[in-house]
């Protein structure tokens, strides 16, 4: 009997193709979105709001200092036609209840 391994001797692949390397992943977990949206502020971008704008971590937020709702979550403003935070509108809304 003849001993199978000598029938099907296969010859080693030869991998002198060379590879090209592959290049490391980013750590950062957010896509780059591109620059901050503020003017004057150089920082790399991590937030965007419905409407497009790209904001840094420090601007991507309502001004208002105790609202700091992300611009992901800004709505459009039905009169200016802006992406604003609701915060905004809700105010509007109760200056046009008061008048
Ligand atoms: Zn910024
Ligand atoms: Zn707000």
């Amino acid at each position: 009997m003849i001993a199978q391994e000598t029938l099907f001797e296969t010859p080693t692949p030869v991998a002198d193709v060379p590879q090209p390397p592959v290049p490391p992943k980013p750590v950062v977990q957010a896509e780059p979105l591109g620059p901050c949206a503020k003017a004057g502020c150089d920082e790399p971008g991590v937030l965007k709001s419905p409407g497009g704008s790209i904001y840094c971590s420090k601007h991507g937020y309502c001004s208002r200092r105790t609202c700091l709702k992300s611009v992901e979550k800004f709505v459009m403003h039905p009169r200016l036609k802006i992406w604003v935070c609701s915060c905004v509108i809700k105010l509007e809304k109760e200056c046009e209840i008061d008048d």
